[in-house]
């Protein structure tokens, strides 16, 4: 189990995964909070049954599995449906994150997650690492990436923890206004530090 983890976040957009891949090709474990996210709800899993009951069945597929797109529109504009939801999965979400951090055997492991603070699974995490770019260029490229319109992404940004707070919370930030090669030799740097703190236990 690596007993140190570091958690990493930003907005859509920001180059978390971009971050992370970097991680990963230094030998460290990823979990990623999103992955996590879709395990919980995946077909044999308690919590489907539970959102079926509590649904009705046409939130799921034909095949059995679960229609996200579907349960995105039901709580979407119904607070209470959103708050059940939420009662019943962040609880499985974090308990699969644990375990799989746990596993991890890497001198120290990454948490990827969008909603790290605001979700509290910071609470899991020993330093928070922030992945920050202009709003403009957020926007720029996570409307190319997902080939959604800008103001689908702005939506999704309001949902999400405004710039400056995020950066508040932060212990270090990697400024991924620059190419993916700057991105790269940020990783590079912060790795090397944090096999140190991961080394002092800190
Ligand atoms: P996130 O995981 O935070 O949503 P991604 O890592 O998927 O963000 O990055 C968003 C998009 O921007 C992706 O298409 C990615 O390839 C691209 N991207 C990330 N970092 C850079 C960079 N430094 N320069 C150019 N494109 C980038």
């Amino acid at each position: 189990m690596a007993r140190y983890i570091v958690g990493l976040t930003g907005g859509i957009g920001s180059g978390k995964s971009a971050a992370a891949d970097a991680f990963q090709a230094l030998g460290i474990t990823v979990v990623d909070a999103d992955w996590a996210a879709r395990v919980v709800v995946q077909r044999g899993r308690p919590a489907l049954e539970q959102i079926a009951e509590h649904f009705g069945a046409d939130v799921l597929l034909k095949s059995g599995e679960l229609d996200r797109a579907r349960l995105r529109q039901l709580v979407f504009e119904n607070e209470d449906e959103r708050r059940w939801l939420e009662g019943l999965l962040h609880p499985l979400i974090r308990e699969e994150i644990v375990q799989a951090l746990a596993a991890a055997s890497s001198p120290y492991a990454i948490l990827e997650s969008p909603l790290l603070i605001e979700s509290g699974q910071d609470t899991l995490v020993q330093r928070v690492c922030v992945v920050d770019l202009p709003e403009e260029m957020q926007i720029e490229r996570a409307s190319a990436r997902d080939r959604n319109d800008p103001e689908q992404i702005r939506k999704i940004m309001a949902a999400q923890l405004p710039r400056v707070e995020r950066l508040q919370k932060a212990d270090d930030v990697l400024d991924n206004s620059g190419d993916l090669a700057s991105l790269t030799a940020q990783v590079h740097a912060l790795h090397a530090h944090y096999l140190e703190l991961a080394a002092a236990g800190q």
